[in-house]
């Protein structure tokens, strides 16, 4: 196998110098600030190496790699009735998209686009205070990554709520199906805080170990989930992961992962590897073109894909 560490700072020395870098999200203003010139990521490897590159210590926005998150916590709270709010096939849409929602009863395809998180939220919101849901999700992402500093980009949060007009169209045709139980209003306010949480490369790998790890935290050896609901977690990730670019990811790339505007995506190489790669640009469709670039090759490199025998 080739040496890790070279092979990062090889990916990342190509990445650094690719002038086409795609476009920053700037439907959320505050992300439009970021510069597409940052690159950074970090593997954490089942015996426990951990190796970064580039910008791995800068935080981003996660975005839409909070929906692991929110989804995990979720089926801790609720179990299967999760499935009852929300579906498991690739919506083949765009991320933000309401289109389906009318004709299957308002019930979102899965849990990573857009409508689906918000449903997934909504059952982490209803009965509680917004702080109390958002709480729920910062707690359990310090928890799997040992690290207490992890908290909210409040001015991003901010900007997200002042312009996510899209998201309460969503969210209020899902209510009115009956697919949304809370106050629209609070529920909103949950997912647009996951939505800004700030993490690090490092930080981002750290939180993907469980999954690796067929559900074991690696720091406690507590099970965070079943090994069972793992699989299934890196399922949705691998057929829905990148919105309408979910084949097209499977394809080049070949592991389960999960996108964010905010340029991040986590990647999972069961029983080998957590990967977290950052860089800001996107592409058409809403993910970050050097980072999956990035995994491409890493994966190859590696021999990490997981449709390689
Ligand atoms: N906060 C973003 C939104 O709701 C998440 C989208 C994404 O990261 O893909 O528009």
């Amino acid at each position: 196998m080739p040496d890790l560490a070279e092979t990062l700072s090889d990916i990342t020395a190509r990445m650094l110098a690719e002038p086409e870098r795609g476009h920053v999200a700037d439907y959320i203003p505050e992300l439009a600030k970021v510069s597409p010139q940052h690159f950074g990521i970090t593997v954490i490897t089942a015996d426990g190496q951990e190796q970064s590159a580039g910008d791995a210590h800068v935080p981003f926005s996660i975005q839409s790699v909070s929906k692991v998150f929110a989804l995990v916590e979720a089926l801790q709270s609720h179990g299967e009735a999760v499935w009852a709010r929300v579906g498991r096939e690739p919506s083949g849409s765009a991320f933000n998209s309401i289109v389906q929602l009318e004709a299957e009863g308002g019930r979102p395809r899965n849990p990573f686009i857009n409508a689906g998180a918000i449903a997934v939220t909504d059952l982490i919101a209803a009965g509680h205070e917004p702080r109390e849901g958002i709480g729920a999700i910062l707690r359990l992402v310090r928890r799997l990554t040992g690290d207490p500093s992890i908290t909210v980009d409040g001015a991003v949060a901010y900007s997200e709520a002042a312009t996510g007009f899209r998201n309460a169209g969503l969210a209020n045709f899902m209510k009115s199906f009956g697919i949304i139980a809370g106050p629209v209003g609070n529920t909103l306010d949950v997912y647009f805080h996951q939505c800004a949480i700030a993490m690090t490369t490092r930080q981002l790998a750290r939180a993907g170990r469980f999954l690796m790890n067929a559900g074991v935290c690696p720091d406690s050896g507590n099970a965070i989930v079943t090994p069972e609901r793992s699989r299934r977690i890196a399922a949705l990730m691998l057929t829905c992961g990148h919105y309408d670019a979910s084949g097209d990811f499977a394809f080049k790339v070949g592991l389960p992962a999960k996108s964010g505007v905010g340029g991040g995506i986590l990647a999972i190489a069961p029983g080998q590897a957590s990967i977290a790669v950052w860089s800001p640009g996107l592409s058409p469709q809403g993910n970050s073109l050097l980072g999956t670039q990035a995994l491409e090759d890493l994966s190859r490199a590696m021999g990490w894909n997981v449709f390689q025998p």
